[in-house]
């Protein structure tokens, strides 16, 4: 019988032969003498698997993909690119949740993240407590993982995105934003170091001290200046559950002057530690807003509210922490917040629920989207931050204007942030208004509408850009210089200038389409 080792040096000599064979024009032979030739791969399983993303609106074939076992097998494959007379792309992939192709390399290399955290290298997330707690997290780890091992050590990172399974190099080189933004700032703003592989296979340990150039540039900088292989994040004392309160409004500057109040309490013990919104179209998008939370009699409810109004409603999301012993603080805390709320009289909802699950809700609502076959749809998802003097003009130019009559399945989120929160030094462009919302248009295109949504998001744009409302795009995604020049406005010549110094040949995350590759 063969022993698992002589197996694998039999699969290893093969796969080599095999991708010897079909190594495509674009790569350069001489990668075939590195020792990391072996973790590329051109076999049609690997290459569907990154030819498009969670937008699942245009695919992508690279040359190859690239399966690493540590960063330095990542750090190599730069290298040689770099130094080669045939220099090609590379492109690290997290989890693929882009919407527009951002983690493509075409005729380059796509490097599966994931990939580290199964092969030789730790990458487990490692904590380390006292006065400043903080874990050091592979960039390939899905944030899901971070928070289970720093809940061992009672911790968790301060702020999470809305969903826990993208990764954390991903999150991170656009800024990571979600409920607890008002008050931690996003995720960018809570790492107080990172190990980045820049453009030239060089590993560099950056913090705002050392190196800071990189790390800034790095924290929403779009995969432009490295590949972020680990992180150290910052945690907090974890609680056991949450407060998690739905209010409904049917007046928009009720629901942001409330929303805005509940963004400038500062501390914790007294606020909520999660705000969070959402505009409900009209009464046919009621159902849309189930999930766990909603009995079916709630639905009923706010959708005759809904249908009385003839125009959008709101909901205002918010959550409050709390354990065994701060339980009774928060009923009082809890309370006296609503008390100087002015939602519908009638439309307060609140659920009690442990934290993880709370934090992980929209995996709850993938499983029964992957159940119905509804996940993996293409989803025309359009993000963008607008300054605070704009949010009502907005509303009644699109919410009440242009969507008027939008059914489509999808939520739409809004939420205001602090801008203080946020480091001028990173790379993310955001509004210069010391308040901005973030307003997300999440459509699943499942009824033969995707030419609709697509056209309707290009109209959001139009009308943002025809009235200036000054918005940013989040996520953004340009494909001429001209654009991506608007987008950074004063950020741009720095955000050159750290192209030049940290990619000098262009050859990272070519997906964004921001910089054309040199030789
Ligand atoms: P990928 O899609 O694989 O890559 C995105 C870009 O980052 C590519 O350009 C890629 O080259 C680059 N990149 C990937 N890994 C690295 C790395 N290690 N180092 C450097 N560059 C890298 N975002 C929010 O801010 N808040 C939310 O609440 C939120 N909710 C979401 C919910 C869902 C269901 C989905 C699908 C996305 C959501 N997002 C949210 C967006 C998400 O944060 C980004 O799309 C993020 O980039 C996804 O990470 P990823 O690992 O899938 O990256």
């Amino acid at each position: 019988t063969l022993s698992f080792l002589h197996f694998t040096i039999i699969l290893t000599t093969l796969t080599s032969f095999v991708l010897a064979l079909v190594l495509p024009e674009s790569l350069p032979s001489e990668l075939q003498a590195l020792d990391i030739f072996t973790e590329l791969a051109t076999d049609p399983v690997s290459m569907s698997s990154v030819a498009t993303d969670f937008g699942n609106l245009s695919t992508s074939v690279p040359a190859a993909v690239f399966y690493p076992s540590s960063p330095k097998d990542i750090a190599k494959l730069i290298h040689f690119s770099y130094t080669s007379t045939k220099p090609f792309t590379v492109s690290p992939r997290g989890v693929g949740h882009s919407i527009n192709g951002q983690m493509f390399a075409p005729d380059g290399i796509i490097v599966n993240m994931l990939s580290l955290g199964h092969g030789h290298y730790d990458s487990s997330t490692i904590v380390t407590e006292g006065p400043f707690p903080y874990a050091d997290a592979g960039g390939e780890q899905h944030w899901i993982d971070v928070l289970n091992a720093t809940l061992k050590h009672g911790l968790m990172p301060r702020i999470f995105t809305d969903y826990l399974y993208a990764t954390v190099g991903g999150t991170l080189s656009n800024a990571g934003i979600g409920g607890q933004a008002f008050r931690q700032g996003p995720q960018i703003s809570n790492v107080y170091e990172l190990d980045v592989i820049t453009g030239t296979g060089e590993i560099v340990t950056c913090s705002r001290d050392r190196e800071p150039d990189l790390f800034y540039g790095a924290l929403g900088g779009l995969g432009q200046f490295g590949v972020i292989t680990r992180a150290r994040i910052a945690l907090e004392p974890a609680k056991k559950m949450a407060r998690w309160v739905r209010l409904i409004y049917t007046d928009v500057k009720l629901f942001t002057s409330d929303q805005e109040k509940l963004i400038s309490i500062e501390k914790s013990s007294s606020g909520f530690d999660y705000v969070e919104g959402q505009v409900i179209l009209s009464e046919a998008q009621v159902p849309g807003i189930k999930s766990s939370f909603f009995s079916d009699s709630d639905i009923e409810k706010i959708t005759r509210l809904a249908a009385q109004n003839q125009g959008p409603i709101y909901l205002l999301e918010g959550a409050a922490y709390y354990d065994d012993i701060t339980a009774t603080i928060v009923d009082g805390n809890v309370k006296s917040l609503l008390e100087q709320l002015n939602y519908e009289s009638g439309f307060a909802f609140s659920w009690d629920v442990p934290l993880v699950d709370f934090l992980d809700r929209v995996h709850y609502e993938e499983t029964v989207l992957r159940s119905l076959g509804l996940w993996l749809v293409p989803h025309p998802w359009l993000n963008l931050f607008v300054p605070q003097s704009k949010i009502l003009d907005f509303d009644s130019r699109i919410f009440k204007g242009i969507l008027k009559e939008n059914k489509a399945a999808g939520l739409i989120l809004i939420y205001p942030l602090n801008r203080r929160k946020w480091d001028d030094n990173m790379s993310v462009a955001i509004p210069t208004e010391e308040i901005f919302y973030a307003v997300s248009f999440l459509w699943s295109a499942v009824a033969n509408d995707l030419d609709i949504l697509q056209n309707e998001n290009n109209q959001v744009l139009s009308i943002c850009e025809d009235y200036k409302l000054r918005c940013k795009e989040y996520l953004p995604h340009y494909t001429n210089p001209a654009d991506w020049q608007k987008h950074f406005g004063k950020k741009w010549s720095k955000f050159v200038a750290r192209k030049q110094k940290f990619d000098p040949k262009a050859l990272l995350s070519p997906g964004q389409q921001i910089f054309r590759q040199l030789q």
